[in-house]
């Protein structure tokens, strides 16, 4: 049983608060840096081994820079996510782009920038060469359909939109082959929010079994393997984080069983996570706003699905802890919701709580990750600041909250008044 604990006191997040109304998402940059180093202490027995962190999960230029200092690059997916990269710093190949349905933009900036790119469909090819020239060294993302069982969140791989076929992948590498490509890689993402360690062993051995019949078929040189994202975290308080050991364990007994006894070492081990790496080290802050008793109990607070969307688009489970009464004994049957005008904005259902008055804090576990990133504007909800807390107990806020004027920027009401 993990202990849902708190890296703040009440009196510090009122502290905060004087001075950054609620909501906000606040990190906790001791818990990010020491779950980076674990993560890299457990996987540095692997030959070359470094994390790209996936920036759509937190795309904040100061959560980036953390991570870079730690020497974790930056797995970017649009253009705005390789100039974020851009500007924080991270450059070359300390960026790997990881895109799909990619239009040409994205393709010249990543060139300009000297990332990797991991092409997700054959026809990228002779896009890429076409657009921005081939690079000399490439990635190519494997779907292995019917071979691997999916789950909830991205479904089963022979369903999902990424990837080449297995057939298209020796295809594809013989057409780069002979258009001058010299360095290859190979990459396959196929679980989210995945708690099984074994997932990731099995997915490095169907990798390895890959990159072995490819350098042997088609006698090209692998130089890396990215196993891509998709560690799951503990969002319930009765699961158990991923340990990091046993993967790296199985990872390096698959690699020296299949790579070193095929003669392909070295081959670096990659990994591009977000979830696993910030998620469990962001809070999203909010205060009560109104008590509502009708055929249930609502919790209604000054957040909405607009700040996290995750229970709504997912149902997905995330721990609530009122502030100051984490001793209380949870007796209440609570819905807890935002003010979308939509029935599924709600943080819980059916949620036992301490007893819950107006003006409490609640504070929403677990989302350092694919939390405030994914917010919107629908109903003309805005989106929230973030907030670091760091390790000496000082905060920053690492991006202010929207306000109306930043609702209107892209409309143009001059022409309004003549408009019939
Ligand atoms: C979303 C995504 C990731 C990160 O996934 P997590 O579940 O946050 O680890 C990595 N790679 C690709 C290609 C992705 O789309």
């Amino acid at each position: 049983m993990v202990s849902k604990q708190l890296p703040f006191t009440k009196e510090k997040i009122t502290e905060i608060i004087r001075d950054n109304p609620t909501p906000f998402h606040i990190y906790d940059e001791k818990g990010i840096i020491k779950n980076t180093r674990k993560l890299k202490d457990a996987f540095s027995e692997l030959n070359g081994f470094k994390e790209y962190f996936a920036v759509k999960a937190l795309p904040n230029p100061y959560v980036m820079k953390l991570l870079m200092s730690e020497g974790f690059g930056a797995d970017c997916s649009s253009l705005a996510e390789l100039l974020l990269a851009e500007k924080t710093g991270i450059v070359g190949e300390n960026i790997m782009f990881s895109s799909n349905d990619t239009p040409a933009e994205d393709f010249i900036k990543a060139r300009e920038l000297g990332a990797i790119i991991n092409l997700d469909d054959i026809s990228h090819i002779s896009y890429l060469e076409e657009v921005a020239g081939l690079p000399d060294i490439i990635c190519c993302r494997y779907n292995p359909g019917p071979l691997k069982e999916g789950n909830a969140i991205i479904g089963n791989p022979e369903d999902a939109k990424y990837g080449f076929t297995r057939e298209q992948l020796f295809e594809g590498y013989r057409i780069m082959k002979d258009r001058g490509v010299k360095r290859f890689g190979l990459h396959t993402m196929v679980a989210s929010n995945e708690l099984d360690p074994d997932y990731f062993i099995e997915t490095a051995k169907i990798l390895f079994e890959l990159i072995a019949e490819l350098s042997r078929e088609l006698d090209i040189h692998f130089e890396f393997v990215n196993l891509g994202g998709g560690i799951g975290i503990p969002y319930r308080p009765d699961q158990e984080p991923v340990p990091y050991d046993v993967i790296a364990k199985g990872v390096s007994e698959a690699y020296d069983e299949i790579i070193k006894g095929n003669d392909l070492h070295p081959l670096k081990i990659f990994l591009e996570c977000g979830r696993v790496i910030t998620g469990p080290y962001g809070y999203l802050v909010t205060t009560v706003r109104h008590l509502k008793h009708i055929y249930k109990d609502y919790v209604g607070t000054d957040a909405c699905m607009a700040n996290l969307m995750r229970p709504g688009m997912y149902d997905a489970y995330h721990h609530i802890t009122v502030l100051g009464k984490e001793n209380d004994e949870a007796t209440k049957l609570y819905d807890v919701t935002g003010s979308l005008c939509e029935n599924n904005d709600k943080f819980a259902i059916d949620r036992l709580l301490p007893e819950v008055t107006r003006g409490d804090i609640l504070v929403i576990h677990d989302t350092g990750a694919h939390g405030h990133a994914m917010g919107f504007n629908y109903n003309g909800k805005l989106r929230s600041a973030e907030i670091l807390l760091r390790p000496d107990g000082s905060f920053v806020q690492i991006r202010r909250a929207e306000t109306v004027d930043d609702y209107f920027a892209t409309l143009d009401m001059s022409g309004l008044s003549d408009f019939e």
